[in-house]
Formats: C-alpha cells, sequence, structure tokens
C-alpha cells in the first residue's frame, strides 16, 4: 500500500519560478521589483497560516537574488545556482526550523555562518520557519545580527503567529501577509494539477476539496492526493465519491436535518441520520461538521451581512439564510448547546448512536412546545425521562466497561498484553496481589497522566485547528501508547499518516499545538495501519483505558 517512491503532488508541484506562484501577485510583484531595481532588503518577515506559501516564496526569492540570468526579476532555473538551491545543495541558503531548533546555540550555529562571505553568488539567504517559537535567548542573538547585518546576508523569517515576535525584530523587518488563498485560487491550481496528472476529476469535487483546504495550498493538494489514491483505479472522481473519501456529508444534508428538527418532524430527523450512518459516515465528523452548520446559521441569523466571511458556495449561501430567517437566534444557540455537549459525550462513548439520537430527539422535541398548554411541564417530564435514560446507558455502559471479557485490555486476565509500561506494574505486584480488584492494578501507571489527559481533550484541542485536512485526518485517527509511555497516534493508511511521517515541520507543529492547548509537553510517534491490519489486534486502544479511568474516578 505505501510507495516509498511515491511523491505527494503538493511536493512536486511546489511552485519554482515566481510565474508558477498563484494568489499571491502584491507579494511577488513587490519583491521581483526589488530584484529587478537592486533594492534588496536584509530581512524579510512572512506571515501567514500553514501552507499559504511562505517558505516556497522565501525559496524562489533565494534563487532569483543569486541567479545568473534573471529574467524580470525570476530565476531561470537552469543556471548552475538556480540547480543547486532546486535541488536543496547550495551552501547559499540555509533553512532552519525553528519549532525543532529553538535555542541559542541553534542560532549562533547560524551566525557564525554569517561572518563568511559566499564563495559563489552574491547573496547567502537565512530561512528560518516558526521564527516566533526560538526561545528570548535565541531572539537576543538573532537581533544582534539583523541590527547590522553583512551585505550578502538576507534573513527570510517566516511565522505563524507574528503576534509572539518581539516588537524589536518586527521592526526590522520588512512585513509581507500571507492571507488564506481564496476557494477559487486554490480550485484553479487543482484543476492544472489534476490536468497535469491526467486525473479526471468532476469541477464540483474540485471545488469541494478546495474549500476543504480553507485556505490552504498545500492542504488542498493533500486532500486531491488522499482522494485519489481511495479513488484508485475509477473512472473519473466524483462529488459525490469525494465527500465519501473525505467522510463528509453534503451541506443539503445537514439543511435537511436543520429543517426536519425546525418543524419538530423527529422520525424524518432520525431517517436522515440513519441514511448518514448507512453510507458509513464517521459519527464523530457528522456532529462535528453539523455543529458547524449550526454555528454558520447562527452567524447567518444574527447578521445577513455575515455572509461575505462565511466560506460557503454560493448555492449553499442560499439554502442558508432561507433557513436562518425562518428562525429564532434563541432556537440555534440551544440546538448548538445541546450538540456541543453531545461532541464532548460520544467521544468515549460505545453507545454513539442512542446519544446522538437523544440529542436529535431533544433538539426536535424542543420545537413542539409552542401553543400546547401545560408544553414546559411536558418538556420538564422528558427533560427528566431524557435523564433517566442517560444514567441507565451511562450504568450499562460501566458494566460493560468492568465485565473481564478479552478484549484486549479487559480486567487483568492477561496482563502481558498491556504496555511495556503495565508489564512491569503487574510484575512488581506479583503473584499475592491477585486478591486485589485487577482494573485498578493494570494500567493507572502504563498510561502516564498527560498522555490520558491530551487524550481525553483530544476532540476538544483539535476541533480548534481550522478545518482541512490535518484536523479531519487527527479526528479519525485513534491512540495508543508506546513501550516508553509515549503517545501513539495511529492512523488507518499511509496517505493520512504522510505529513507527520514524512515531515518534521508536521510534527513540531503539533507538538507544539498539544503543547499550547495541554500545558504538557508529550512525545509523540506516528503509525499507519496496513491495508488489512486493524487497530485492536495491533495496539492498546487508549480511548478505552482513558474512558475506564474516567469511570472510575
Ligand atoms: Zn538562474
Amino acid at each position: 500500500m505505501a510507495d516509498q517512491h511515491y511523491l505527494a503532488l503538493y511536493r512536486k508541484y511546489r511552485p519554482r519560478t515566481f510565474e508558477d506562484v498563484r494568489g499571491r501577485e502584491v507579494i511577488v510583484r513587490t519583491l521581483k521589483n526589488q530584484i529587478i531595481s537592486g533594492r534588496i532588503a536584509h530581512s524579510y518577515l512572512f506571515c501567514g497560516t500553514r501552507g499559504t506559501g511562505k517558505t516556497t516564496i522565501a525559496k524562489i526569492f533565494a534563487k532569483a537574488v543569486n541567479c545568473e540570468n534573471p529574467q524580470d526579476g525570476s530565476p531561470c532555473c537552469e543556471c548552475p545556482s538556480c540547480r543547486a538551491i532546486g535541488a536543496d545543495a547550495s551552501l547559499n541558503v540555509v533553512e532552519m526550523d525553528a519549532a525543532s531548533n529553538n535555542g541559542v546555540d541553534d542560532i549562533r550555529n547560524i551566525i557564525d555562518q554569517v561572518a563568511y562571505s559566499p564563495t559563489q553568488g552574491k547573496y547567502r539567504v537565512y530561512i528560518i520557519d516558526e521564527v516566533h517559537m526560538l526561545s528570548t535567548a535565541a531572539f537576543n542573538a538573532l537581533l544582534k545580527t539583523l541590527e547590522e547585518p553583512p551585505s550578502y546576508a538576507i534573513f527570510i523569517l517566516a511565522t505563524t503567529e507574528p503576534n509572539k515576535l518581539p516588537i524589536t525584530i518586527l521592526s526590522r523587518c520588512q512585513r509581507y501577509d500571507y492571507g488564506r488563498l481564496s476557494t477559487e485560487t486554490i480550485e484553479g491550481r487543482l484543476r492544472e494539477v489534476s490536468d497535469a496528472e491526467e486525473l479526471r476529476v468532476e469541477d464540483k469535487a474540485l471545488r469541494y476539496i478546495a474549500g476543504a483546504a480553507d485556505g490552504s495550498m498545500r492542504d488542498g493538494l493533500s486532500l486531491l492526493d488522499q482522494c485519489n489514491a481511495f479513488n484508485y483505479g475509477n473512472e473519473i472522481l466524483t462529488y459525490e465519491k469525494t465527500l465519501e473519501i473525505l467522510g463528509a456529508v453534503d451541506t443539503r444534508v445537514f439543511s435537511k436535518l436543520y429543517n426536519y428538527i425546525h418543524e419538530g418532524n423527529t422520525a424524518d430527523a432520525l431517517k436522515v441520520l440513519e441514511d448518514v450512518l448507512m453510507q458509513g459516515r464517521e459519527m464523530m465528523q457528522f456532529v462535528a461538521d453539523f455543529l458547524w452548520y449550526l454555528r454558520n446559521l447562527m452567524l447567518l441569523c444574527a447578521s445577513e451581512s455575515t455572509k461575505d466571511s462565511l466560506d460557503i458556495s454560493a448555492d449553499n449561501l442560499a439554502q442558508m439564510i432561507e433557513d436562518a430567517r425562518k428562525s429564532e437566534l434563541s432556537e440555534i444557540m440551544r440546538e448548538i448547546r445541546i450538540f456541543s455537549a453531545l461532541v464532548e459525550q460520544i467521544r468515549y462513548s460505545a453507545s454513539r448512536r442512542i446519544l446522538t439520537e437523544m440529542a436529535i430527539i431533544r433538539a426536535a422535541r424542543g420545537r413542539m412546545g409552542g401553543a400546547d398548554t401545560g408544553a414546559e411541564d411536558q418538556l420538564d417530564t422528558l427533560r427528566n425521562r431524557i435523564r433517566e435514560l442517560e444514567q441507565r446507558l451511562l450504568d450499562d455502559e460501566k458494566k460493560i466497561a468492568e465485565r473481564p471479557s478479552g478484549n484486549g485490555w479487559g480486567a487483568g486476565s492477561d496482563p502481558g498484553q498491556a504496555s511495556g509500561a503495565g508489564r512491569q506494574e503487574a510484575a512488581a505486584v506479583g503473584q499475592p496481589a491477585q486478591a486485589k480488584p485487577a482494573v485498578k492494578k493494570q494500567y493507572p501507571k502504563a498510561v502516564p497522566e498527560d498522555v490520558a489527559d491530551i487524550v481525553r481533550n483530544w476532540t476538544k484541542y483539535i476541533s480548534q485547528l481550522p478545518s482541512g485536512m490535518t484536523r479531519v485526518s487527527l479526528l479519525g485517527a485513534k491512540h495508543s501508547v508506546g513501550d516508553h509511555g509515549q503517545l501513539v497516534i495511529v492512523f488507518s493508511n499511509y496517505v493520512t499518516a504522510d505529513h507527520f511521517i514524512h515531515d518534521e515541520g508536521y510534527r513540531n507543529r503539533l507538538r507544539y499545538f498539544l503543547r499550547q492547548c495541554s500545558g504538557k509537553d508529550v512525545e509523540i510517534e506516528y503509525k499507519a495501519l496496513d491495508k488489512g491490519q486493524k487497530f485492536t489486534d495491533n495496539y492498546v486502544d487508549l480511548s478505552d483505558i482513558v474512558k475506564m479511568k474516567i469511570e472510575e474516578e
């Protein structure tokens, strides 16, 4: 399944000249003009979300300033200098990822080199990615060099979070903001790439992928890659197929569900859920997406002028405005409360479907009150009834969790199946401990608290990421724990795991992001399942263990 030689589309089609860059006209023209006129600055700051072209343009710029035959400010890509830089083999371009090298020594290594002028070419270009992650001491060391750079040195600092940079650094740099790319720009590029690869893709499918990329060209190309890998051998990548592969649901389905709830039509609302499940969609993703739909509806209901800031296709927008016009803001907010509570509830629940059905019924019944006398009484009765049901469900789940079954993590029947730390724990306890309740002894130390904490809050954390490839794949990933207590993230296939397994920057950003969310630094390992391999056959399922711990508490 995993092809070692396969080059991801976003790498293969990374622009090599300014002419290949899409959607960055102003930045490109400004930089080209500087090259043509010879008025090149010594320090640049490129700000913007990931996958929007910062390092790509930095590299083209590095080529252009050193090119022997620049064409209208663009690199020729043929001279020895262009070729060396293109092959990452030039001493004139020094790249550093501050996410992994953020200490003062890392910066010193770079600064020490600055003293030597380039032996070939005119400029030595230093590209520092995620520069906001440098330590204070490292910033101070860098600042000294930025204050008096040698004539041949150019610094290009790239960051997703310019607000974290010291003002002293900001004031030294020419700043360029890389906003999210428009859906049209991404769609256009996806069309070019599909044509070049001779992939047959429906326009509507490309538009959906471009929208899901949420302004990141890299995510757009990765999603196209993902769809294409799953569609292998099929004639044409259709819109329906794309939704299926990405585990997504057409916005029209959300509108349908919302309208049935709005009419208090419980039966048809539940039917929508059933259809979605029949198509094999992931429940977690479905509920999270429906919540996002409600959020957009809420904004439209509060003020239709928000429509310009919502990245929704014209067709869907018209339908949503119609939905919003017949709704009360308080009603939508009530539903948001119901479904956001649901997202938390179903994360570790084995009864996802029942809980989701309950939420739909609760939302739809809430609409039936109105003119009926005693509607509030009915509602209260209903609420009590639901509370009873919920309690019974929880009790049932607890019973299931406590049952000593042989499902790999069950109560102490085979301690050898636990992770390494669990094995040690069991060995240390020894024979006489058998009389103790086994559940407690086997796991608490096997799962380091920090890892468990992150898994417990996984959905909450990951939902804060912008929508797109990363969020979708991380929400769908499974969790396990490794021999040294590291968090193991397991993806269902190699295409989804590609970024994380091969891109150190990607890994560092996730680790940093989780550190920001949880306040804890956790070592992470990335794995992908082979075709036909089952997660539970090969890994200890951390979600189960975490759930069990919650219930014990
Ligand atoms: Zn050249």
